[in-house]
């Protein structure tokens, strides 16, 4: 048996269909459409390319997206500074601080100085305490397009086993959270998990396994649970080719569905910061 493919090709595209929907109502009722800023600081030239790609996505569904690339020896104070004006600016209705960030920059300190409805990444510590609670829609990109994946597999995740690899505030930590809304029962693993021996023993119980690490081939494919959903998170080049934390080629024959690195949450992930871009656009509607 072969896994079924979460292909995060036609789930972007089925997604940004929605979005592009809800976006012709919301201009035909207020006459606007949202309007972002991605700050930029330096011009590394793969933060451009996603850039790029960020853009391609904003454009088709109807929303502006604006670059703004300041010098790569700006100050904190004075970016917070232009965060403030972003922040007081009524024609704008997302900001993000596009990572990485130069040396000088502490990117969750900038990141606070975010309006928090317009946070379009979800991770000013407002938001953030916001979503422990379950009271905001805008949610960190990566964690929303993996609940989107597991979603399209029509699997209730009450009572399952929920395996998450790595605890990084931007995947793993908000990930948690999100799970534990639906009533998965959450295990979260990380770097110490490994170096205990224990990391096998809890994928092995998965129900539905995420990987978000950053090591290529970190998880063999027969530690996986028959029938499981493997949701790989990680990036990782190898030579010429892109690849996850997850041995593929075997996982594959266990489990029931798994993403593909690359075509799996990277393209959803994009869209979720459109859908963040709407919400706050809707939030601000409400708030006059
Ligand atoms: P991070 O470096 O912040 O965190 C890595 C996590 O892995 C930590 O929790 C660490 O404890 C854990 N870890 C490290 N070695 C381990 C081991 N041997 N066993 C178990 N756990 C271990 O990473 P991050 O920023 O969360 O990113 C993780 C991966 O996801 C990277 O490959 C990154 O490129 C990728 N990523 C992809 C997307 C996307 O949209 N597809 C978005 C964000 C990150």
């Amino acid at each position: 048996m072969s896994a079924q493919l979460l292909d995060g090709k036609i789930l972007a595209k089925n997604l940004k269909e929605d979005l592009c929907t809800e976006i012709v109502g919301l201009k035909s009722k207020t006459g606007k459409a949202p309007v972002v800023v991605n700050i930029m600081i330096g011009d590394d030239h793969a933060a451009c390319a996603y850039a790029k790609s960020q853009q391609k996505v904003a454009e088709y569904i109807g929303i502006d997206y604006r670059l703004n690339i300041l010098g790569k020896d700006i100050t904190e104070d004075n970016l917070s500074k232009h965060i403030k004006e972003l922040n007081s600016n009524p024609k704008i209705n997302g900001i993000m601080v596009h990572k990485p960030v130069p040396k000088q920059i502490n990117h969750q300190t900038v990141s606070n100085r975010i309006d928090m409805v317009k946070d379009l990444e979800g991770v000013n510590v407002g938001n953030v305490g916001k979503m422990l609670l379950g009271q905001t829609n805008i949610i960190p990109c990566t964690p929303a397009a993996v609940m989107e994946h597991i979603k399209s597999t029509k699997i209730d995740l009450r009572g399952k086993e929920v395996v998450v690899v790595g605890h990084s505030e931007i995947v793993g930590k908000p990930l948690s959270l999100l799970l534990l809304q639906e009533m998965a029962t959450v295990t979260v693993c990380h770097v110490a998990t490994s170096e205990a021996g224990k990391l096998v023993d809890h994928i092995a119980r998965a129900d539905v396994l995420i990987v978000a690490v950053g090591k290529a081939g970190l998880i063999k494919g027969d530690w996986i649970k028959q029938g499981a959903v493997v949701i790989d998170v990680g990036i990782n080049q190898v030579g010429s080719k892109i690849v996850g934390d997850v041995e593929f080629d075997v996982a594959k024959k266990k489990a029931a569905f798994i993403t593909p690195v690359p075509g799996g949450v990277g393209p959803v992930t994009v869209v979720m910061l459109m859908k963040n871009a709407i919400e706050a656009f809707k939030c601000q509607l409400k708030d006059g």
